[in-house]
Formats: structure tokens, sequence, C-alpha cells
């Protein structure tokens, strides 16, 4: 996977990659990102990327020119290649589509600022807009963040043969069941009986039912689209029965 981000603010991004595990992903090339400072592609002596919106109002809005040009820039990989534009009037971002994007050979990523960008540019060059979440960011670089790690860790190999993402929340429809480590008692708390009875099949029910508990406390919601088996049906009774 290649992922180019335009953004006024390079370091922004390369931070975040310094470290953790799309550090990795870089070093063992799983992935390779590229960042493109759309002031480079920005001209005068003043090299602005922004001026005053037409028709007045608060703010800037980020010339079409610069970020027109920065795009020519980006080399394309092929067809499986999209550019998609960082917005909160974008699609919302999902863990399905995380999966969905997994699968492509590029992601071309654009971060606004200020008041967004020129309109012109959506029509002319963005052919999916992201949003990740219903607030409003200072600018795109924390979403193209968080597209790039979600869709990252589900590329075979990013998460090394130890972490498995199968029964991460979201995965299933579910929210995912309680974590615990040692020590067995910390501050008065112990660790649930179960999880050191080695019985491997009341485990699994046991964090099945937690994680179908779980998900009808916090985010009853996901149950209506969840795929559950007879098993999850008869948890959730019973768990309906007790409240
Ligand atoms: N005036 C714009 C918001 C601009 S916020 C509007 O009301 O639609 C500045 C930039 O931050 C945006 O161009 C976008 O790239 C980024 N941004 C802000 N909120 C975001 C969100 N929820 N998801 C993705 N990008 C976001």
């Amino acid at each position: 996977m290649r992922y180019d981000v335009l953004t006024l603010f390079p370091e922004m991004i390369s931070a975040y990659l310094q470290e953790g595990i799309l550090a990795r992903a870089v070093k063992g090339g799983l992935i390779r990102v590229e960042i493109t400072d759309i002031r480079d592609y920005a001209r005068g002596p003043h090299r602005t990327a922004d001026d005053r919106p037409f028709g007045g109002g608060d703010g800037m809005v980020m010339k079409p020119g610069p970020l027109y040009r920065a795009l020519e820039s980006v080399p394309r990989t092929g067809e499986r290649s999209l550019v998609m534009l960082m917005t909160p009037q974008g699609e919302p971002f999902t863990q399905r589509m995380a999966w969905e994007l997994s699968e492509a050979e590029q992601l071309i990523l654009v971060c606004g600022r200020y008041e967004g960008v020129d309109e012109r540019i959506r029509k002319l060059a963005i052919d999916r807009e992201l949003s990740v979440g219903d607030y409003v960011l200072s600018g795109g670089e924390l979403g193209a963040l968080i597209v790039m790690d979600a869709v990252s860790r589900l590329i075979p190999g990013v998460l090394g043969g130890e972490r498995s993402n199968k029964e991460d929340s979201f995965e299933d429809g579910l929210l995912e069941y309680p974590q615990y480590t040692r020590p067995r008692i910390f501050q008065g708390e112990e660790v649930p009986e179960v999880l050191l009875s080695g019985n491997h099949e009341k485990i699994r029910l046991w964090r099945r039912s937690q994680s179908l508990k779980r998900t009808l406390e916090k985010r009853p919601d996901m149950l209506r689209t969840a795929s559950l088996s007879p098993e999850d049906e008869k948890i959730l009774e019973k768990l309906d029965k007790k409240s």
C-alpha cells in the first residue's frame, strides 16, 4: 500500500510515523508513505496557499492552484488508486470502510486547513470524501493519520504474528470483551476466575457473552446490524432477563 499525504503541515504526519506499528510497517516495506508539502506548489514571493473567500465571510480558503498542482505531481500506481479529501462533510469513516480501503493500491489523502478547500478541487480531483466523525477539526492531518492507521493494521503482516485484529471491537459488529493481564489481584480487584481456569470453551463463552453484554449496554445500536449466531441470541435472551 502506498499512501500519499498532501498537507500544509508535513511534520505533523512524519512525527506520527516515527514510532509504533506504522513505523515498523514502513521499515518492513509493508506500507510506503510519501508526504507532499502543498506549499511547494504555491507561487509568488510569499508562496501563499490560501486566500479570502469570494462573497466575503470569515476565515481563509485553500487556493485551488497549489493543491491541484500538488495532486498532479503525485505519481499514480494504477487503477486501484483513490484520491480522498478529508472533510467533516464526507462519508463517515468506519471499520468496514477501513477494510474496503485496505484493498486499494494507493490512497492519496488531501488534508484541508482553514475553512477548507476551494469547491472546484472536489469536482476536478477528488474521488471520495471522508469524515472521521461529527465534529470539526482544525485540519485534515489527524483524519489522514486515523485513516492510515486503521487501514494499515488490516494489511497482512502489519500487526505481526503475535497480534490479530479478528477479535477487535467492530470486526463482528460487536465491542470486544474486557482484557486482563498480571497481577491477578490489583488494588483488591481480582481477575475473573474463568480466565484462570484453562478451560478454553468456557473462556470463549465468557468472552462472547461479555462482548454481547458490553455492546448491549454501551452501543445497543450496533446489535441491530451485528451478525449473531443462535448461541448469541440465547446469551442475549438471558442477559435481557437479568436486567
Ligand atoms: N468549513 C469547513 C470545515 C473546515 S475544517 C466545513 O464546515 O465543512 C478544516 C479542515 O479540517 C477541513 O478542510 C478538513 O480537511 C479537516 N477536517 C475537519 N473536520 C474533519 C472531520 N470531521 N473529518 C475529516 N476532516 C476534517
